[in-house]
């Protein structure tokens, strides 16, 4: 017998979670295309070689098979790598700037934790083909209406440019090699604190003044102008920071013209972000209630695209962790809580009247009312009842001889247990929006 077990950090989700799921991508894609983005589907499987070199010190990550044939295969690590592929191969067919958004799962090799899983969902959206700062902003808005339609409280989203975390290196005496160890580093700010990231700078070797400096750097906060003016004077003289902190300027005045509340947001210096292929602004969603990561990441990555295309495709994008969506939103009890698909539960009332409760839910449906139907009259009444409200469906139907005889039906509340009798051609609309 095979083991009755999931696979670790792959889960099962059953029809409660699903609903919450199918809601965060409900309100998630309605905003997408709230902006004109246009899906796009791309298969879980790609060639293993199309991943490889794209991810830096997570390739170790990437689940590699070879399939019967001998070919080396992948499951998708994230979403952007299969765009790049697509932009490259469809480029003839596509108008530019593309605004896509994709869901669906990604698959990484790490050790399970709260939060962190090894098959989870994403929801991406990508504009692809435009270099201009408003493209980010228009991210951005989008990761801020979205999360305000999902109802969270308190998220701040973290704006900073990779230029600037190079500009900080790089102010600090460091080579480019050596930069890429102090990225890692500043980016474990949030778990390890000032101390921790100030050890392993020292750690990898450098100097007890220069990481005084990194981390004097990392911890400026305040206003987001205040805090790149306050960069400009300890960067500018480092030109690829000075243009990175006119760059984050533009993305933030598009912020404010698309209406974006200013408490949303904030430069955060201290923000590196683990994935080798950004190179511009990056950003990171995160809300007080959930310590234990981001709830979605982005950021601008406009090289990627040509290393498949063959010439420069500026693009700027997000990921939303439906995982940690979910998660979040289940401890916090928000979003809607249905029980059941089902708004109305069509009983039986005795052997021989199953043709009269099968017209009624025909009706029902007819009339847009998502409906059960009990299979059986035996038991009677009371065990169809109890079905009724075991399935969490909050109304049920009951169709006797003497409502026939009527042209009623009656209609039972299960919570609280109200009930009345309704007219036949009056029950859709006294059920219309019973669905909570
Ligand atoms: P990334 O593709 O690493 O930029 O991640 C984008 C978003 O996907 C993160 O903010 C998380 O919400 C989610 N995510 C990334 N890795 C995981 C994981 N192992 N388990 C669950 N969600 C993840």
């Amino acid at each position: 017998m095979a083991k009755l077990q999931n696979i670790k950090g792959m889960r099962d989700h059953l029809g409660q979670a699903m609903l919450l799921r199918q809601h965060i991508v409900a309100v998630l894609t309605q905003v997408a295309e709230r902006h004109g983005f246009e899906p796009l589907q791309t298969p879980v499987v790609e060639y293993a070689e199309l991943l490889e070199g794209k991810l830096g010190d997570d390739e170790k990550l990437i689940y590699r098979f070879e399939d019967n044939g001998g070919r080396r295969l992948a499951l998708r690590y994230d979403q952007t790598v299969p765009l790049a592929r697509v932009v490259a191969q469809y480029a003839g067919q596509l108008v530019f700037p593309w605004r896509r958004y994709a869901y669906g799962p990604s698959y990484r090799g790490e050790r399970p934790a709260r939060g962190r899983y090894r098959e989870f969902y994403q929801f991406d959206a990508d504009i692809v083909g435009s270099a201009s700062p408003l493209a980010d902003a228009e991210i951005v808005a989008i990761l801020t209406e979205s999360l305000e339609a999902l109802g969270f409280p308190g998220f701040t989203t973290l704006l900073n440019h990779r230029q600037v975390i190079g500009g900080i290196a790089r102010a600090s005496g460091l080579d480019e090699a050596a930069a890429s160890g102090v990225y890692r580093s500043i980016d474990k700010f949030d778990k390890l604190g000032a101390d921790g990231v100030r050890e392993e700078l020292l750690k990898m070797g450098v100097a007890p003044e220069s990481a005084a400096q990194i981390l004097a750097l990392v911890q400026i906060d305040g206003d987001p102008r205040d805090v790149l003016e306050e960069l400009s004077g300890r960067l500018g003289d480092d030109e690829r920071a000075a243009q990175a902190l006119e760059n984050l300027r533009a993305v933030i005045s598009g912020l404010v013209e698309m209406g974006v509340a200013p408490e949303r947001y904030k430069v955060a210096p201290r923000l590196a972000r683990g994935l080798s292929y950004y190179t511009g602004l990056v950003f990171e969603a995160a809300t007080p209630h959930w310590p234990e990561g981001s709830l979605l990441g982005g950021g601008r990555y406009d090289e990627l695209i040509g290393q498949f295309a063959g010439r420069a495709i500026p693009t700027v994008g997000l990921a939303f962790g439906i995982d940690r969506l979910h998660d979040v939103m289940e401890e916090l009890g928000l979003g809607p809580r249905p029980t059941s698909t089902a708004t109305a539960y069509v009983t039986i009332f005795a052997a021989g009247l199953e043709a009269d409760s099968l017209a009624l839910a025909r009706e029902l449906r007819a009339g847009g009312v998502n409906t059960l139907i009990s299979l059986e009259a035996g038991g009677g009444l009371g065990k169809q009842l109890k079905d009724a409200d075991r399935k969490g469906v909050r109304f049920a139907l009951v169709l006797g001889p003497d409502e026939l005889a009527r042209g009623e039906v009656v209609l039972k509340d299960l919570r609280g247990g109200a009930q009345r009798s309704v007219a036949r051609g009056e029950v859709v609309a006294a059920l219309a929006d019973g669905r909570q």
